[in-house]
């Protein structure tokens, strides 16, 4: 992959592709960590002379429509803060102020406003691949999904490369695929085994244990025979269950929370033997045979909540283990939307070695997948 740190960028401009899809509540922005992880790569093509066009998406518009409650403006104004510098917030693709305005810094709106960038046409990627003299690769929460500004745009654009932060999650994401010191231990938890069904095979034929939480340990308690009661569990995932916890690898709660309603009625703590048929299984304690694993290991990968942590009832298993993990000194790597404000409203994110800024990008990554803005920057060759 070309990178930016290759190239000469003094003058030129660079369109980069960012990732500020962030929650925005009456026009202000809620969290900021994937505005501030934009900032590695704005810093370097500043320092190094360069203009810069940012294009990011915000949730999920209407294309070829402005809506305002989609709009980036909001956006513009947290990271000016960030920056320290006006970003100036560019409503057309057309507009002649791109790259000439008085900013440095500029920012597209919501990339889809625009008609072709879910159908990831040639169109859409030839204009904003080509609208400054570089397009700079950098969004990786969306190298999953195959748009005009993450696919196409990288295709067409006649010069193309990856950004800082990139690089760093294709570093830190490769190390616990294939580079894993050992022991290495994944948890994974959530909700359902089926939205994880890949990244737990793939990871089950990598990692030392499995540690399962959520809904997804669940499945997998009814699959090793025991009562569930009214939990949320995955009927047609028993079966695939059943088969991975023969491999021997999977580590099943040894007690757990249970409520009969999400509201917290007759909350109980169990044995994962003495659940009952009017029970749901909402939380799990973190055994001393966990947290001997995850202190021990010298790769620790966690995606997804130990229970409904959303829920001060039902917090306390996600709580300690993320506080395990924040205490072991193994290379530790976190992804995931629900598992980052884990993290941020429990320990303190530092305690973490890598936090991907990757849901859907960070779990496809983590099965094996080639991801498509990934595999097109590694089809570009230096002009
Ligand atoms: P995911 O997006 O798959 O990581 O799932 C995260 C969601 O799973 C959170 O919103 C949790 O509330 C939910 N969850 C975790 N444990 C359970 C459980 N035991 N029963 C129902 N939902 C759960």
């Amino acid at each position: 992959m070309i990178k930016l740190s290759s190239l000469n960028i003094a003058n030129r401009n660079l369109v980069i592709r960012v990732d500020m899809n962030v929650p925005i509540k009456e026009g202000d922005v809620q969290d900021l960590t994937r505005i501030k992880a934009c900032l590695p790569t704005i810093n370097y093509a500043l320092d190094h002379g360069a203009k810069i066009l940012l294009v990011s998406h915000l949730g999920r518009p209407t294309e070829g429509t402005y809506e305002e409650i989609f709009s980036l403006k909001p956006v513009a104004k947290a990271a000016s803060e960030i920056f320290g510098q006006g970003v100036e917030v560019i409503e057309s693709i057309d507009d002649p102020a791109i790259f000439h305005g008085n900013s440095s810094i500029q920012l597209l709106e919501n990339i889809r406003f625009f008609d072709g960038e879910k159908a990831n046409t040639e169109e859409l990627g030839d204009k904003l691949g080509n609208l400054g003299d570089l397009y700079v690769f950098d969004a990786f929460g969306t190298s999953h999904r195959e748009q005009a500004s993450t696919h196409s745009s990288i295709i067409q654009a006649n010069a193309a490369c990856s950004g800082i932060l990139l690089e760093q999650e294709i570093d830190a994401l490769t190390k616990a695929l294939n580079n894993t010191q050992k022991p290495y231990t994944a948890i994974i938890g959530g909700a359902k085994v089926s939205t994880k069904l890949e990244l737990i095979k793939n990871i089950n034929s990598k990692a030392d244990h499995v540690i399962v939480g959520g809904g997804i340990a669940n499945t997998f308690i009814k699959a090793a025979g025991y009562e569930v009661g009214q939990s949320l569990i995955e009927e047609s995932m028993v079966g695939i269950a059943r088969e991975l916890l023969d491999k021997g690898k999977i580590i099943l709660p040894e007690k757990v929370i249970t409520s009969e309603t999400f509201e917290g009625k007759n909350i109980s703590e169990k044995n994962i033997s003495d659940v009952g048929i009017n029970e749901m299984i909402l939380d799990q304690l973190v055994s001393q045979k966990i947290k001997d694993i995850v202190l021990s290991s010298k790769t620790i990968l966690w995606n997804g909540p130990l229970g409904v942590f959303e829920n001060d009832f039902f917090s306390k298993g996600t709580e300690e283990l993320s506080k395990e993990i924040a205490k072991s000194e193994g290379f530790s790597i976190a992804g995931g939307g629900e598992t980052l404000s884990a993290i941020n409203k429990f320990i303190n994110k530092d305690d973490v070695s890598y936090c991907s800024t990757g849901g859907g990008a960070f779990l496809e990554f983590m099965e094996g997948k080639d991801l498509p803005s990934i595999q097109a920057l590694k089809a570009k060759t230096q002009r």
